[in-house]
């Protein structure tokens, strides 16, 4: 028993999730998982999603498995707990104690020079994998003509790239030097004075542990391919060395579960030879069109921050938007599972947002500790809600003869469909 301050208040009726040496979980019949509530719409997207997870687990296991929540603090809600602190550090303790949590989304104010709370949890927790998967459910708004053709998980490297924060304003000292240097030292003179200058760190550490762990994915998921994005053609020693190191590690440890394009057009075994994973590679910008046009081809997806960035909001918007799209940051031995969009500052506490985000990461996590019933549980009950044309505001402003319901009303809607 750790000795935690009173505002951990571990459930005495749980038990821990534990992991073995190769890091697979040790799920109990009552695991202790963490939730952040988060600020703004978090209170009621949280408090709608946890009556969904929790009836379905009920009704998948007949009462046999049930989650013991304990609530963590981040954001506005700590700092009322922490005399002020908005991410204390008992909360990175308790999250790698514990090892699973799901998050509601917390606010970061512009321009303030206060660091944001969900990089923060990311980086000192070392959550290096942003897991997205986009798929279409049935009767959600989508702008496409074939919506059901979208389904992709996309590995977005959550570490590195201009999200490593090395950058030099224009007007200050260390720009000058770094200017200086550039020029001076080695000979790279293709940018103007004073110009503000960002290092893009990719290391073969970063990127092999990202695309390892989308290639896992696709093999305990079956799924078909893993498509490399990059902008190597521009960017070759940090993009393109991305994707050479990531076709590197697919013949290295998984020569038996993966082939390329090359390799199938070298022995002529065309098509994909049965159960290998096809690796191949895109440039990000055609990426966006192929998405559109053709997403058939693509299911897994391991890409570098910044084109994880675009592209995961991108995708989502063909399928129905940031207000259902699901997300997860992946470490060693630990997840958490949160809401992809923000605060949504305007809607908090009117009951009255979509918490399909929050909800279909709870979804994510079902699955990540392996209650798959409980899980496609919900997908099933979710999918039978909007056939009923019940929908929340946001679906409602996009669909004919929808009955719009709160955030709370949503929730029973769900309930009621699972059986
Ligand atoms: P936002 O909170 O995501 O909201 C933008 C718009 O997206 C909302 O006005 C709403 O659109 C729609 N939306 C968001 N969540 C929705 C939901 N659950 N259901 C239906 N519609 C939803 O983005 P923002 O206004 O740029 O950011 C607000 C704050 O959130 C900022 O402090 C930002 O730093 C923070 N943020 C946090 C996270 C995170 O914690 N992971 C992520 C992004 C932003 P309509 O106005 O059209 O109804």
């Amino acid at each position: 028993m750790v000795n935690w301050s009173p505002n951990v208040v571990e459930p005495s009726d749980g038990a821990r999730i534990e992991a073995d040496e190769n890091g697979h979980l040790q799920v109990p019949d009552h695991p202790i998982i963490c939730y952040i509530e988060g600020d703004g719409i978090g209170y009621d997207i949280t408090t709608a999603s946890l009556r969904i997870w929790d009836a379905a687990v009920k009704i998948a296991y007949g009462g046999s498995r049930k989650i013991a929540w304990l609530e963590t603090y981040a954001g506005e809600k700590a700092a009322a707990h922490y005399d002020g602190d908005y991410m204390p550090d008992e909360t990175f303790e308790v999250l790698k104690h514990f090892r699973v949590g799901i998050k509601g989304p917390l606010t970061t104010p512009v321009g303030t020079g206060f660091r944001s709370l969900n990089v923060t949890l990311r980086q000192v927790l070392d959550l290096f994998a942003c897991i997205r998967p986009i798929r279409w459910y049935q009767n959600v708004p989508s702008p496409l003509k074939r919506p059901q053709d979208v389904n992709v998980v996309i590995f977005r490297e959550n570490t590195e790239d201009i999200y490593a924060g090395i950058e030099f304003a224009s007007g200050t000292a260390d720009n000058r030097k770094l200017a200086r240097f550039l020029r001076e030292d080695l000979a790279a003179n293709h940018f103007f004075e004073d110009a503000g200058l960002g290092i893009k760190p990719i290391s073969p550490f970063g990127s092999k542990r990202l695309i390892r762990a989308a290639i896992e994915y696709a093999i305990q998921r079956e799924r078909k391919s893993v498509t490399l994005v990059h902008k190597g053609n521009i960017q070759k020693y940090t993009e393109g060395a991305f994707q050479k190191w990531g076709y590197e590690l697919a013949a290295d440890e998984y020569p038996d579960q993966t082939i390329t394009w090359e390799a199938m057009s070298a022995n002529g075994s065309h098509p994909n030879p049965a159960g290998k994973i096809l690796i191949q590679d895109v440039i990000a910008d055609i990426m966006f069109q192929k998405m559109l046009l053709r997403p058939r081809e693509h299911d897994v997806i391991a890409t570098t921050n910044l084109n994880g960035d675009y592209l995961s909001d991108a995708l989502a918007a063909q399928v129905g938007g940031v207000g259902i799209a699901p997300g997860a940051n992946i470490g060693d031995g630990i997840a958490l599972f949160e809401a992809t969009h923000g605060t949504a500052p305007k809607y908090t506490n009117l009951d009255k947002v979509n918490p399909g985000s929050l909800l279909f990461s709870g979804v994510m996590m079902l699955e990540h500790i392996g209650w798959f019933e409980a899980a496609s549980l919900i997908t099933q009950a979710y999918e039978a809600t909007l056939l009923d044309r019940i929908v929340t505001y946001d679906f409602a402003r996009q669909m004919d003869q929808a009955t719009e319901v709160s955030t709370s009303a949503f929730a029973s809607s769900i309930i009621d469909r699972m059986s």
